[in-house]
C-alpha cells in the first residue's frame, strides 16, 4: 500500500509536535556547543508550517513538502532554517505532482532532500551535523527496500540508524557550523541538528507505515 498525502501531512504535524515537545532539550544541546537556539528555531519554523497547512490545502505531496520548505526558509534564521528548508524543498521537487508515494518514491524523495542539504551546507558524514543522522537513514532505507523489506520495516530501520547516527555524533569534533568554532571542545556533546533529524525519521516511521506495503 502506498503512503497517502494525508499520511505525509500527518508526518509533518507529528514532527512539529515532537519538536515542540523537545524544544527545551534541543536548545539545551545547542547551549553546549552552539548558541542555545536550535529548539527555538525549529519550533518557530514548524509552528509557522502548521499555521500555513491549516489555512491552505496543498494540491499534492510535492506541493505540501514545498510549502513546508518555503515556510522554514522564510521563518527560521540560523543554519537550520535554510538546511531544513532545502531538505523539504528538494523532497517536494522529487515528489512533484504525486498524490501518494510508494516506498521507492519515499526513499527517492528523502535521498533528494538529503543530497540538497549536503550541497547547501557542504558537510560530510562525520562532521557532527544533522547529516550524521540523515545519511545513514537514507542508506538504510534504500538497502532495506532493495532487500525486499516492507516499507514499514524499512521505515523502522531507517529511524533506528538515524538514532545511532545521532548518538555517534557525541564523541565527534565538529567540522561545520557554529560548533566547529569550539574545535576539540565540541567533543562529548550530542549534535542538536542530528537530534532533530532523528525526530524527523522517528515521526516518519510512526506516521507513514502502511499495513501491507
Ligand atoms: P545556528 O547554528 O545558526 O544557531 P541552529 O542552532 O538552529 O542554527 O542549528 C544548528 C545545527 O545545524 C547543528 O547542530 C548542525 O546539525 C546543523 N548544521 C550547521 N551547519 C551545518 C552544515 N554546514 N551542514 C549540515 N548541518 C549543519
Ligand atoms: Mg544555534
Amino acid at each position: 500500500m502506498p503512503v497517502s498525502a494525508d499520511q505525509v501531512s500527518d508526518w509533518i504535524r507529528a514532527f512539529a509536535a515532537a519538536v515542540a515537545e523537545n524544544r527545551e532539550y534541543l536548545t539545551e544541546l545547542d547551549s553546549a556547543i552552539g548558541d542555545a537556539d536550535h529548539g527555538i528555531n525549529m519550533n518557530r519554523g514548524m509552528q509557522a508550517v502548521i499555521g500555513k497547512l491549516d489555512t491552505a490545502e496543498p494540491a499534492d505531496v510535492g506541493a505540501l513538502l514545498k510549502t513546508v520548505g518555503m515556510t522554514l526558509v522564510s521563518t527560521v534564521g540560523g543554519a537550520s532554517g535554510p538546511l531544513y528548508g532545502t531538505l523539504f524543498l528538494q523532497m517536494g521537487t522529487s515528489a512533484a505532482g504525486k498524490t501518494e508515494l510508494s516506498g521507492q518514491d519515499w526513499a527517492d524523495a528523502l535521498a533528494a532532500g538529503v543530497a540538497g542539504v549536503q550541497r547547501r551546507g557542504k558537510a560530510e558524514l562525520g562532521d557532527k551535523t544533522m547529516l550524521d543522522a540523515l545519511i545513514p537513514a537514507v542508506e538504510t532505507l534504500r538497502s532495506a527496500l532493495g532487500n525486499g523489506s516492507s516499507l514499514d520495516e524499512a521505515l523502522d530501520q531507517s529511524a533506528h540508524t538515524a538514532q545511532e547516527g545521532m548518538t555517534a555524533t557525541i564523541p565527534l569534533v565538529a567540522r561545520k557550523g557554529r560548533a566547529s568554532y569550539l574545535g576539540e571542545r565540541s567533543a562529548n556533546h550530542q549534535d542538536p541538528g542530528a537530534t532533530s533529524s532523528w525526530l524527523l525519521l522517528r515521526t516518519a516511521a510512526e506516521t507513514l507505515a502502511t499495513e501491507d506495503s
